[in-house]
């Protein structure tokens, strides 16, 4: 988007293929998933966004490949396979998806967050757990109904858990008679010893404390060695819990391996200070999906990055068209790191500046506000915060499921069939 942006005046036709239809600002995902928001509160579509620009084409596809000799993208759109779409320039800013980091066979019980329907199913997962303990009978089933692990406590397993555990505490709590929503178990697990590693000691002690105030259990040094349809093991112990989410680590996309180029040892492609692919001043990789160094540091793949990325890649390609000398090397300049932890708090660290508390979540609400892509999701998102802080009603708790009800089989009994020994 920030590139395709930052083309808006070149005399040039842009081509932006996305697999969705929208643009989804993704650190709000989470408040999504913990029914704050609304899905079309923090998406839009990218044709809506980019209706003025006149010069650029939206096309739904998904690449899955590019030949960069013959100059051309490969994709496939809903009704044709392996379409070739030739380019001048090409700028590749296909992302990051989750990294289970060698156990796929987790996904199964323990979805990801990084998508609007990863969010919509993490809500149904959520949501569904209290429907089911208060349908149920027998309270010894309730505990791991409503016991809730986040394998991960990065920014998004810090602020998931935080946002569950302010949704049993306040929302939740008058509206079940059976069971007590506030007794549910939040469990934070990491291998690493700290909460949000990427930020200070102070800040990371911080926000544990913020953490266990609200009653979440913070497991460190402690990761999960199994997942499966029962619950988690950690450290040999069996958390059982009927919700876990997967807030760890990342994958980059395949771009590296479609180019065929040089990439580092998370698979991002590794770019030069001009953003471009080594021997080929015609392809751009930026975001989450690229690698480049800094004062002796590799960027990190946050949205800053991406973003200041794609405005550069748009910049140079208009000053080569036309024919203006080339911008200096690009340089990452870092705002700074922020984290919500539960209702009204947050940690900001921004250079020597390190804040906790009321005035860095308010801070965060502001900067968060103005990064979402049109400005009717500004004031609706402004809004539904106030409304929530203040009544702590939320925005949206509708299961939806696209794909009808499953339903639990009745027993054999009840249905008058008799067991065979072998079903029993
Ligand atoms: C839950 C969560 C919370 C986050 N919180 C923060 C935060 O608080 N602060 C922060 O700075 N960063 C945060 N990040 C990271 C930030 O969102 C990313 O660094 C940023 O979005 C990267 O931008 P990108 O353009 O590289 O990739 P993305 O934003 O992932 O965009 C990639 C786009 O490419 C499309 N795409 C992918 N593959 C294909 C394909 N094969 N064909 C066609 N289209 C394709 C996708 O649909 C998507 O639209 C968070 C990320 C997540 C998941």
């Amino acid at each position: 988007m920030a590139a395709a942006r930052a083309l808006k005046n070149t005399p040039a036709e842009v081509v932006l293929i996305d697999r969705n239809n929208h643009h989804v600002f993704q650190p709000l995902l989470y408040q999504v998933a913990t029914t704050v928001l609304t899905p079309g509160q923090i998406g839009s579509p990218i044709r809506g966004i980019l209706r003025k620009q006149q010069n650029t084409v939206v096309i739904l596809g998904e690449v899955t490949g590019v030949d960069k000799d013959a100059k051309l993208v490969v994709a496939n759109s809903a009704d044709r396979v392996g379409v070739p779409l030739a380019y001048d320039f090409l700028i590749l800013a296909t992302g990051a998806t989750h990294s289970y980091f060698g156990h796929n066979e987790f996904e199964e019980f323990a979805p990801g967050l990084k998508s609007l329907a990863d969010a919509e199913a993490v809500r149904n997962k959520v949501l569904q757990a209290f429907e089911q303990a208060e349908a149920e009978e027998d309270p010894s089933r309730h505990r791991d109904l409503l016991t809730f692990v986040l394998v991960g406590a990065g920014p998004t397993g810090v602020e998931m858990a935080g946002a569950i555990a302010v949704m049993v505490h306040g929302t939740l709590k008058s509206e079940f008679r059976r069971i007590d929503p506030a007794s549910a178990r939040v469990v934070l697990l990491d291998r690493g010893h700290r909460v949000l590693g990427t930020f200070s000691e102070a800040l990371s002690r911080a926000a544990q404390q913020r953490l266990e105030k609200l009653g979440v259990e913070v497991r460190l040094g402690q990761g999960a060695d199994q997942i499966d349809h029962e619950g988690v093991i950690v450290a040999g112990e069996r958390i059982s819990s009927k919700t876990v989410i997967w807030t760890a680590g990342v994958t980059p996309s395949p771009a590296g391996k479609w180019l065929n180029v040089e990439t580092d040892r998370a698979g991002r492609v590794r770019i030069q200070p001009d953003l471009s692919v080594p021997g080929h001043p015609e392809i751009f990789v930026v975001g989450d999906t690229s690698s480049l160094d800094q004062d002796g540091k590799t960027l990190p793949g946050v949205a800053q990055v991406a973003i200041q990325e794609g405005r550069y890649a748009g910049k140079l390609i208009n000053r080569r068209l036309a024919g203006k000398p080339m911008p200096r090397p690009f340089r990452y300049f870092d705002k700074g790191n922020m984290a919500v932890v539960g209702k009204g708090y947050a940690v900001l660290e921004s250079g020597k500046i390190q804040v906790s508390g009321g005035i860095a979540w308010l801070a965060w609400a502001a900067v968060h506000l103005q990064f979402l892509a049109e400005s009717n999701l500004r004031v609706s998102v402004f809004l539904q915060w106030v409304w929530t802080y203040l009544t702590g009603q939320r925005g949206d708790r509708l299961i939806v499921n696209h794909y009808g009800v499953e339903r639990a089989k009745p027993p054999a009994e009840e249905l008058g069939l008799k067991q065979s020994p072998a079903s029993k």
